[in-house]
């Protein structure tokens, strides 16, 4: 009797969050040169049994994304979860690198009325996209996303909405231009542009459009040009800026609105403090990967305020320390200078505090 109650008042009380993301699978068919992924040793998709336990605590979420540092395409259960999200009222999307897109996948995708699905991208042509996302190849995704086209409009439908999720390089900006050009002619409602903050080898550091401080009215140029023809084009443009004058102490990431299931099923607020980024035999023999901030090498800090397996997300968004986590990056609540003692190692040593 008392477990039904408290069972009920769990689902009575569970957050109330824009998104919950999911690590389905740490697996990936590609080698992206930016990624952790290659470094990743203990690879593994989520059991479907693991990833139930998140659904009667996402009634109060609006949308379920299926994405961590993974090809969500590679877990065979993407399709119950998809249902199971489905099922339960929810908007659910994933981020794919494209290659796994065929009639069948589609089909399945579009049967289950997903909502969102979004394209990595790291240029506009081949040799360009192809030298960074290894293992990918831009002229197949193309063609796999006319053909996602070509059904949708076969069966009258508008869902899946697709985005392109763009990385800029230093590298790859100067493509940033043709990519409106590419989304109108491949349908897609919404670029989002991002740009490199995890740095994990010194050869990548001046990829990093925030690290080219000279360069930063050329970038800014190239970004004002595509969001202006974007907006001729009737495309969202979003992007967030690599010109960052200063450190803060607050995240920039929706972590007081959203959250991260790891594919282990440990929650904490963003990706890049996923334990899925250690590495070592074993769970307590792990040690976290490395990462350049400013001029030295900092761990990937693994923050975890709880595991699904063993408590209802309800449970661990409620938690004393995770409240506390939250507060501390609101500048309506905390002060600078408290913000500034209490951050933990994973928050001290992220690109994502720079405004
Ligand atoms: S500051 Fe960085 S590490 Fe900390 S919560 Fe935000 S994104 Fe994650």
């Amino acid at each position: 009797m008392f477990q039904w109650v408290n069972r009920i008042l769990d689902k009575i009380g569970s957050p109330e969050l824009d998104w919950v993301q999911v690590e389905v699978t740490s697996q990936c068919n590609a080698a992206c040169i930016y990624c952790p992924q290659p470094l990743i040793d203990h690879k593994q998709h989520m059991p479907f049994e693991l990833f139930k336990k998140l659904l009667p605590n996402i009634g109060y979420t609006d949308l379920v994304y299926l994405q961590g540092w993974g090809e969500p395409l590679l877990n065979p259960d993407l399709f119950s979860m998809i249902r199971a999200c489905k099922a339960t009222g929810k908007r659910v999307g994933f981020t794919t690198n494209g290659m796994l897109l065929n009639n069948e996948t589609i089909q399945r995708m579009i049967d289950l009325e997903t909502d969102i699905i979004s394209i990595s991208l790291a240029g506009t042509h081949p040799a360009t996209h192809n030298r960074i996302r290894k293992g990918t190849d831009l002229t197949k995704i193309i063609k796999n996303l006319e053909l996602l086209q070509e059904i949708k409009k076969e069966k009258n439908i508008q869902h899946p909405v697709i985005h392109l999720a763009y990385l800029m390089l230093a590298s790859n900006l100067h493509e940033l231009q043709e990519v409106v050009g590419l989304a109108k002619r491949l349908g897609v409602k919404q670029i989002v542009c991002s740009h490199l903050s995890l740095i994990l080898h010194e050869p990548l550091r001046p990829e990093a459009l925030f690290n080219q401080k000279e360069e930063w009215q050329r970038f800014t140029g190239i970004l004002d040009a595509a969001a202006a023809e974007a907006q001729r084009e009737n495309l969202v443009f979003a992007f967030n800026s690599p010109v960052s004058q200063n450190q803060t102490e607050y995240c920039s990431e929706n972590i007081g609105r959203a959250c991260v299931v790891s594919v282990t099923g440990e929650v904490g607020p963003c990706v890049f403090t996923s334990p899925t980024l250690s590495q070592g035999k074993g769970q307590t023999e792990r040690s976290p990967l490395l990462h350049l901030f400013q001029n030295s090498f900092e761990s990937c800090s693994p923050l975890s305020f709880g595991n699904i397996a063993h408590e209802s997300l309800t449970q661990i968004w409620n938690k004393k320390e995770y409240q506390n986590f939250r507060n501390l990056h609101d500048s309506c609540i905390t002060q600078h200078d408290t913000a500034a003692r209490l951050l933990p190692p994973a928050c001290r040593s992220c690109h994502k505090r720079d405004a």
